[in-house]
């Protein structure tokens, strides 16, 4: 089964993630989890945080049902900026319009170890710029205003309370 991606406001997705060091069948591992599990909540991008695991690795799709694994990234090029509407998985059913720059140029590591440098623009770059900000310990809700952010919180605050009763539930119903 898929791993549960983790509902904002929680301490892992608010802390920096750590830089990939080492490199085979851990963050092989990882890349699998992280792969099914943006898969099952049908997203376009997903960074190790999202379920847990505080290192710098994400998946961002290329639309072609592929994604990018990205390791160790960082933005090398920035250009003007535009606004885009912007979800996140860790943040269900809620839709905000974002400023980000339009394009970007982005290095990173394959799980080979070897760096690629990769321009990207519009929604694509919007998804590599959401993505390395999760692992910067940035969710999307933070360029919001505090009013919305506010709102959001307390819907998610709800809805965490709403799948907890739920997990209780089925754990008393497996028990008989
Ligand atoms: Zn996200």
């Amino acid at each position: 089964m898929a791993k549960d991606i983790v509902i904002w406001p929680e301490k892992v997705l608010n802390a920096p993630a750590r830089p990939v060091t080492e490199f085979g069948e851990p963050l092989d591992a990882l890349l699998k989890d992280m792969d099914e599990a943006v898969r099952a909540a049908e997203g376009v991008g997903i960074a190790a945080n999202q379920i847990g695991v505080p290192l710098r690795v994400a998946l961002v799709a290329r639309g072609d049902g592929t994604f990018f694994e990205i390791i160790n990234p960082q933005i090398l090029e920035k250009s003007e900026k535009v606004t885009l509407r912007e979800g996140c998985l860790s943040v269900p059913e809620e839709w905000e319009q974002v400023e980000r720059y339009k394009r970007v140029k982005v290095r990173y590591q394959d799980r080979a170890q070897q760096w690629h440098e990769v321009e990207a623009e519009g929604q694509l770059a919007h998804i590599f710029q959401h993505e390395i900000d999760h692992l910067d310990g940035t969710v999307y809700v933070m360029h919001l205003s505090s009013l919305k952010r506010g709102l959001i919180r307390e819907r998610m605050e709800k809805l965490k309370r709403l799948l907890k009763q739920r997990a209780r539930n089925a754990e008393g119903s497996a028990a008989g």
